[in-house]
């Protein structure tokens, strides 16, 4: 079993491993509802928050938001139940070609089946169809329930999570597995790099089918809301949940390009990345849309058409990227790259094993202007769809500005883990490319 200590970034910085992990599992579940509430019940106000702090005392106040959701409600759990079943039908039974997952340093190689845009297709047409056009039930629950659905989620994953953890400790799937010896940074970090449970691959299934295919979900249901308080549905709302909804789509329709990305690579099945797709990302990745069902701003066609263009400019940027890095790769370096043919380093390295392996560093493209440029698309499409609030509030830029941050980390974070792993062939691909995100400044 590998020791977590030797392949991950955290582990060099023992605050982070301890009081920082500790902090951050405390903090972020509450945190998730009290954003949910000042959007829904202050007016997105983080000032009215503030005073409503200071009117009921911090933890008293924690405690009368948090309460009344805290075991979620019959509607809350059947609601995930039904789409936790729907979605794991959809995984497994859906056609799919066969697609294989980057090898590990153990020598595990993951198998997928890609069927993620059908699923996404069906599960959006089905909520459609079935919510908006047959009204078999009300698409707008999803709103109503809300508070209840963050509650029932945040028990569910922390639940979850311990099952995981005895699981990668005493039944790991595969060899990348195994404890640091700290319970606490095992419960935060996961045991196992990839577990399955009763057949589904469950990272695949959590981050994908849960935790991005809620969000289309949820900001339809916005939508939907919206529509039965003010009987449309105002611009701002369909430019913010266009460029979302697109977002998701490219998701789906690359999703087994995200399979050689570093949540699925490097972040074990844990605390960290488990509740951050199951809660965070329904919680805070909506939270603009979420704002936007009780301000129906009107921003007109030109404001519009601009932050439509920017955003799918934006998601070029970062789609276009991660192709280039795929597709260099499995030509094996004979690509070409804007006309000409790409500029690479081959880079030796030594896996867990000691065997001596070959990789490939693209220094072309999107992958010459900057090591994470397509960061920089990330968090100008998110800017997109959140200019759309205007500027009455900060509620709707929480979601940009936490990615800003966590881009900026995760960018140090691959550098580390590069540097480790490739050594002098990554200096040199540095000295080639010397920013991490924005050339000149990063
Ligand atoms: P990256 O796409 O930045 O990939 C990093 C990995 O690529 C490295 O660990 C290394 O892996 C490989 N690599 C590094 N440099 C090169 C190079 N020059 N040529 C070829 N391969 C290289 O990973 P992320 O997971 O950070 O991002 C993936 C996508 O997900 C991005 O589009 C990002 O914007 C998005 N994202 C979105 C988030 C959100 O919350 N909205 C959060 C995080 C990411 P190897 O070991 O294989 O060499």
């Amino acid at each position: 079993m590998s020791n977590p200590k030797n392949n991950n970034y955290y582990t060099n910085h023992p605050f982070m491993r301890n009081i920082g992990v500790l902090l951050i599992i405390l903090l972020t579940p509450p945190s998730a509802i009290v954003f949910w509430y000042t959007s829904q019940n202050l007016n997105g106000s983080f000032m009215e928050l503030f005073r409503f702090f200071v009117e009921h005392g911090f933890f008293s106040g924690i405690y009368q938001i948090w309460a009344p959701v805290f075991w979620g409600s019959k509607t809350a759990w059947t609601i995930i139940a039904i789409f936790v079943t729907v979605e794991i039908i959809f995984l497994k039974l859906l056609p799919g070609k066969t697609v294989y997952g980057p090898t590990t340093p153990k020598g595990y190689t993951p198998v997928y089946k890609n069927n993620g845009f059908l699923a996404f297709l069906l599960s959006v047409g089905l909520f459609w169809l079935l919510g908006f056009q047959l009204k078999v039930f009300n698409p707008a629950m999803i709103y109503d329930h809300f508070g209840e659905i963050l509650g029932a989620l945040n028990i569910f994953s922390w639940l979850f999570c311990i099952i995981l953890y005895f699981k990668g400790i005493y039944r790991p799937t595969t060899p990348d597995s195994g404890s640091s010896g700290n319970p606490l940074f095992d419960y935060y970090w996961g045991t196992d790099l990839y577990p399955h449970i009763f057949g589904v691959n469950v990272k695949h299934f959590t981050n994908c089918r849960f935790g991005m295919m809620s969000w289309p979900l949820l900001i339809l249901s916005f939508v939907a809301k919206q529509q039965e308080l003010y009987g449309s549905v105002s611009d701002s709302m369909i430019v913010s949940v266009v460029l979302q909804l697109i977002y998701v789509s490219i998701f789906f329709f690359y999703e087994s390009g995200y399979f050689n990305t570093m949540d699925i690579q490097e972040d074990r099945a844990g605390y960290y990345i488990v509740w951050g797709v199951m809660v965070w990302i329904p919680a805070v990745y909506t939270l603009t849309a979420h704002y936007l069902v009780k301000h129906p701003l009107h921003i007109g066609p030109v404001f519009s058409a601009v932050l439509i263009i920017a955003g799918i400019l934006s998601f070029y940027n970062k789609t276009s990227m991660n192709r280039q890095r795929i597709n260099v790769r499995k030509n094996n370096g004979n690509y070409k790259i804007w006309g000409h043919k790409a500029k690479i380093i081959r880079a030796e390295y030594v896996d867990d094993n000691g065997k001596k392996q070959e990789s490939i560093l693209l220094v072309d493209g999107w992958w010459g202007i900057a090591r994470h440029f397509h960061y920089v698309g990330e968090v100008l499409g998110a800017l997109c769809w959140s200019l759309p609030a205007l500027f009455e509030n900060f509620m709707p830029y929480f979601y940009v500005i936490y990615l800003t941050i966590l881009l900026f980390h995760r960018a140090k974070r691959d550098d580390v883990k590069c540097r480790r792993k490739y050594g002098k062939y990554w200096d040199e691909y540095c000295k080639e490319v010397p920013y991490k995100v924005i050339p000149g400044i990063f």
